[in-house]
């Protein structure tokens, strides 16, 4: 699934091609994603100059003179850069080309993504309204996540992964954070000390700054036409190591699951 690095790197690889440029066709070829894409879309689009990108948790803003467009990559989406007219595969669902002949090309096999139009006031759409502060931030601190959490009996993962209290932590991320933190993803969040939080925080910037420097190298699949979606694989710690041996302290990882979602730790290095 796309976590926020990817989502940053491929914010990064097609603004280039397409800033400043004005769109000159849009192509739904499958409305039915996460939620329709609205049927109006390309009259609203056509015509208008892109004028910046930016991204807010995992939501990719294109932001026009008539509003703001919102991208999300759901399960299995990816956007590429294509020359217009490229011949579509099964998966190309939405096409939006621009007068420089570059077409960015919405791919997404399981259909959880979404193309939404949030009108001149993006921010108060509820997708947006409710988020937490970027984990790359400055408002992130370990100040913020202990006076967030006291009194909170939910355990750290899901504590983390709430994106009212901060946004684009996914759980691969989440999972990698706690590991070099060396906090127990069972724990109450309520029961960190002050400390751990900031030890945390330094973690969780640390891990994000990488995996989108690593991405960066990879922007080339974002942008090329050889059909890849092209998500990189980072080496990690704990994440789908289960039964592993421990990068620290050699005794096997362990797995369990927390609110349906997998979680990989070490029983002797978190506490
Ligand atoms: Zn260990």
């Amino acid at each position: 699934m796309p976590e926020l690095p990817e989502v940053e790197t491929s914010l990064r690889g097609i603004s280039p091609h397409i800033k400043n440029q004005k769109v000159t066709r849009v192509i739904i070829r499958q409305p039915k994603l996460r939620w329709p894409i609205p049927s109006n879309l390309p009259q609203l689009l056509e015509h208008q100059e892109l004028k910046s990108l930016s991204r807010r948790a995992k939501y990719l803003l294109l932001h026009f003179e008539a509003g703001t467009l919102l991208i999300h990559l759901g399960m299995s989406g990816s956007l590429r850069i294509v020359a217009n007219n490229t011949p579509a595969a099964k998966h190309d669902h939405v096409d939006i080309s621009f007068a420089n002949q570059k077409t960015i090309r919405l791919t997404d096999p399981r259909r959880f993504g979404a193309v939404l139009w949030l009108g001149k006031e993006p921010f108060k759409h509820p997708l947006l309204n409710k988020l937490g502060p970027e984990p790359l931030s400055d408002d992130l601190t370990g100040e913020y996540l202990y006076v967030k959490s006291r009194d909170k009996k939910v355990n750290i993962k899901q504590f983390l992964m709430n994106q009212c209290i901060v946004t684009g932590i996914g759980n691969i991320y989440c999972t990698e954070a706690l590991f070099y933190a060396g906090i127990r993803p069972t724990r109450a969040a309520g029961n960190i000390s002050l400390k751990r939080y900031q030890m945390l925080v330094t973690h969780i910037k640390i891990i994000l700054k990488t995996a989108i420097e690593q991405g960066g190298t990879s922007l080339r699949d974002f942008v090329g036409s050889d059909g890849k979606p092209g998500y990189f694989k980072q080496e990690l710690s704990t994440y789908g190591r289960s039964g592993l041996p421990c990068q620290q302290c050699q005794q096997p990882l362990i797995e369990i699951k927390q609110a349906n979602r997998t979680t990989v730790y070490c029983k002797h290095c978190q506490t």
